[in-house]
């Protein structure tokens, strides 16, 4: 069995090889990456007009707002300009799908004029071909959720979350003993309009902390004149600031914006204090190739992983003391 970089698998369609062709222990590994990651969407493309209709004489070119319409499975390819469905590229069953209208599934559509198609290949009935796939991919998907991922997480999730209410009361505590206040309310029964400061102020800590995470997304590239720049590209949410969320946060742009990973040269967070940033500008575009490189060969090897934090943690350390580098909330963090 081949090892397959899930992270680079490719985004286009028409760049995809069938789910059948990999070895049938990935095949679900594989169904989950894109399910997550979600269509491939490229709004922003300058889609072509070809000539449609019978008598081939008319114009019509895709229409974006149909990724609004269909946003959980509709796929354009840039390479093949065709449309694509998702759901049934992951779980279309050659045999099953013989003698059907396969056209979202294989060959790929591209008849702009007849936009009744999108609605046609969902189909009115809840077992239709298109229905079952889609089924098929959530239940897959919260399998991956149920059984290998959240048993671990969630034992982690559920330790932090204790810690976090743990920590929470004993400030308030702390607080109150301070200001000599008392703890109890007169009436601290849920509805109550005030349920004493103990509580109030555990509920007002609670309400602080959960503003969610926003993550701002910036590119920098060269130009073909060699001039380089920096586009904001927008927001995306993500529920923690933890490296593994950010990073299928990205994921999940590069693949509305069909993007290839392979072009990424480098990334950096917050300031990118962990990766020690460039002190000269000139330093800057060596440095991100070299962070590429390194993001690569460490996902290989766990081992590697482990070894590079320490060695990281040491330089860190070794920067804090010295002074070169900041300490703060939010710095210092993993790629
Ligand atoms: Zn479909």
């Amino acid at each position: 069995m081949d090892d397959i970089d899930l992270d680079n698998l490719p985004h286009d369609p028409g760049e995809r090889k069938a789910i059948i062709e990999y070895h049938p222990n990935q095949r679900d590994e594989v169904r989950r990456k894109y399910w997550i990651r979600g269509p491939c969407q490229p709004r922003s493309h300058t889609f072509e007009q070809r000539l449609v209709g019978n008598t081939g004489n008319t114009l019509r070119r895709f229409n974006p707002s149909w990724f609004d319409q269909y946003s959980d499975w509709l796929e354009y390819s840039v390479k093949t300009k065709k449309a694509y469905c998702l759901c049934c590229y992951l779980f279309r069953d050659k045999n099953k799908a013989k003698g059907r209208k396969i056209g979202f599934v294989t060959e790929g559509f591209n008849c702009w004029n007849k936009s009744d198609r999108f609605s046609v290949h969902v189909g009115k009935e809840i077992n239709s071909f298109h229905n079952i796939a889609k089924k098929k991919c959530e239940d897959l998907f919260r399998q991956g959720q149920s059984i290998k991922h959240a048993l671990h997480k969630k034992t982690n999730v559920m330790k932090d979350e204790y810690r976090v209410r743990l920590n929470t009361s004993v400030d308030a505590s702390r607080y109150l003993m301070r200001q000599g206040l008392p703890f109890c309310g007169h009436d601290e029964t849920m509805d109550s309009s005030n349920r004493g400061i103990f509580l109030e102020l555990v509920k007002y800590t609670a309400e602080q902390n959960e503003v969610k995470e926003q993550m701002a997304t910036v590119f920098r590239f060269v130009e073909k004149n060699g001039i380089v720049k920096e586009r904001f590209v927008g927001l995306i949410h993500v529920l923690e600031t933890c490296s593994l969320s950010l990073k299928s946060g990205i994921d999940s742009l590069f693949s509305k914006y069909s993007l290839s990973l392979k072009q990424l040269r480098g990334q950096g967070y917050d300031g990118a204090a962990n990766m020690r940033v460039a002190k000269k500008h000139f330093e800057v575009g060596d440095f991100f190739d070299k962070v590429y490189v390194l993001v690569n060969v460490l996902i290989a090897s766990c081992k590697r992983k482990d070894l590079m934090r320490e060695i990281q943690r040491g330089e860190i350390e070794k920067g804090i003391s010295s002074g070169e580098i900041k300490t703060g909330k939010g710095l210092n963090k993993e790629s």
